[in-house]
């Protein structure tokens, strides 16, 4: 998707203004990332067509401005067009007048409902909420034991029934159980099946008859295929959806499926989930899954995970020497530390800008990667490590630190050539974000 939409920038490199004329290429190449790669399926032809639509007629009737090259102000319609076609702002969840709220999670199977059930119960409970899970999965003893053990895990009462009663019956019953305890929320995880059928339908309105919930949360995974769309669309007709989960964006996926839940049903996604961890669920930000899906790296997300291991200030100045032009070692270090301290490399490595797909085994090779350059870095002078252009310059330098880590000459030129590709990508990168942070486009 990112070269597609790449190609499209570089045709209005060189041109002065956007006009009918040259957005016809550039417009054609979006139009085709957005209807390839992972985004297929989710987003059906009309959809890609109205989007284009609208980019189009916003991006001609759009001035030059000065300081601003037009394939800058095309991402940034491109941006926002997405953001709004997303849904815009973030949604919260609702919660019920008086107590307890109820929130019924569906999905197919696999797609994470359980892991989700402790997830948001997890969430709540740190907002201050009292909540309690209800095991609504009967095909699987598997299924109970699995929210049993993640309820205790995160501090939360799980009422179970076992796996002869029906959904619906275990559904009232916890829901009693739930008024007697008092909690604020009552999360009920229910059974998946592979594909949409008919029994998995009657049995879900007849549990969601019996609970009147606030919240009923679709969970879909972010990697599903073709069939996304029309997933959505059957739940949001047969059961009534309130809104979706994406589960799994810490995966390959770039969450083309974050397109076409709100344009299919008309219902926002609400919360994402980024990992198997019980603290992986964030709110779903329109914005940010714009600059993922652009390919632009979710930096946003990425600097608020640093944000909770660094102080603040150390995060802001982090951040401005990302973003200028005088990374050097000592921030490569901190930041290659940080990344490591933040835990599971995966979840992060997604975000930064020009690492996209990846794999364990590529994670993996990452981490062992890290530990060299350490040892390498280590070995430079203080003053090698402010000033890489002493290291590009002197094979002698090279060859000491080479030396001193116990590395070979060839790793460490590697090294310091990685450092200057750095600097030039998030240069770049700030060029097409400045595209994007600009206010509003006057006529
Ligand atoms: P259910 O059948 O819908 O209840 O799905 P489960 O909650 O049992 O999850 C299926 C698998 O997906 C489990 O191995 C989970 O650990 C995993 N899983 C769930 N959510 C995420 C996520 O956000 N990221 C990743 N990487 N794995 C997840
Ligand atoms: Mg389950």
């Amino acid at each position: 998707l990112t070269s597609g939409l790449e190609a499209a920038w570089n045709k209005l490199k060189g041109e002065e203004t956007l006009t009918k004329e040259n957005i016809v290429e550039p417009m054609r190449d979006i139009r085709r990332a957005l209807l390839e790669a992972d985004v297929s399926g989710f987003v059906s032809l009309p959809v890609v067509r109205r989007f284009v639509q609208a980019v189009s007629e916003q991006a001609v009737g759009v001035g030059l401005i000065r300081g601003v090259r037009p394939d800058q102000q095309l991402v940034k319609i491109v941006r926002d067009e997405l953001v709004k076609l997303m849904g815009g702002e973030v949604s919260e969840l609702v919660f019920a007048k008086s107590r307890p709220t109820v929130i019924l999670l569906a999905g197919l199977q696999g797609v994470g409902k359980t892991t989700v059930s402790a997830k948001l119960a997890n969430y709540l409970k740190k907002q201050g909420k009292s909540c309690m899970l209800v095991a609504g999965d009967v095909y699987r003893p598997a299924a109970i034991d699995q929210l049993v053990i993640l309820g205790e895990q995160v501090g939360v009462p799980v009422y179970t029934a076992g796996t002869e009663v029906k959904p619906s019956q275990i559904a009232k019953q916890g829901l009693e159980e739930a008024k007697k305890k008092n909690v604020d929320v009552v999360i009920v995880d229910t059974a998946g099946r592979l594909q949409i059928d008919k029994a998995m339908m009657d049995e879900l309105k007849d549990v969601k008859r019996v609970l009147n919930p606030t919240e009923v949360l679709l969970v879909v995974d972010a990697m599903t295929g073709q069939e996304a769309a029309a997933l959505v669309t059957t739940f949001n007709i047969e059961i009534g959806i309130t809104g979706a989960i994406l589960t799994k964006l810490d995966g390959d996926s770039r969450g083309g499926a974050a397109l076409s839940v709100k344009e299919v049903s008309g219902k926002p996604i609400k919360l994402v989930g980024r990992g198997e961890r019980m603290e992986d669920l964030e709110p779903f930000y329109p914005d940010r899954m714009a600059g993922r899906i652009l390919g632009m790296g979710d930096v946003l997300s990425f600097v608020e995970k640093a944000q909770e291991v660094m102080q603040q200030e150390d995060a802001e100045e982090m951040q401005k020497k990302i973003m200028s032009a005088n990374f050097d070692f000592n921030d490569f270090l901190k930041q290659t530390r940080t990344v490591a301290r933040m835990g599971s490399m995966s979840r992060v490595i997604g975000m930064i800008p020009g690492m996209g797909k990846i794999t364990p085994a590529q994670v993996r090779e990452a981490e062992k990667s890290l530990k060299i350059m350490e040892a390498m870095i280590e070995a430079m002078t203080p003053e090698e490590r402010e000033k890489p252009e002493l290291l590009a310059e002197s094979p002698v330098r090279r060859k000491r630190v080479a030396q001193d880590s116990g590395k070979t000459e060839q790793q460490v030129s590697q090294l310091v050539a990685q450092l200057f590709q750095m600097r030039v990508r998030m240069k770049n990168l700030m060029g097409v974000m400045e595209g994007g942070s600009l206010p509003a486009l006057s006529n």
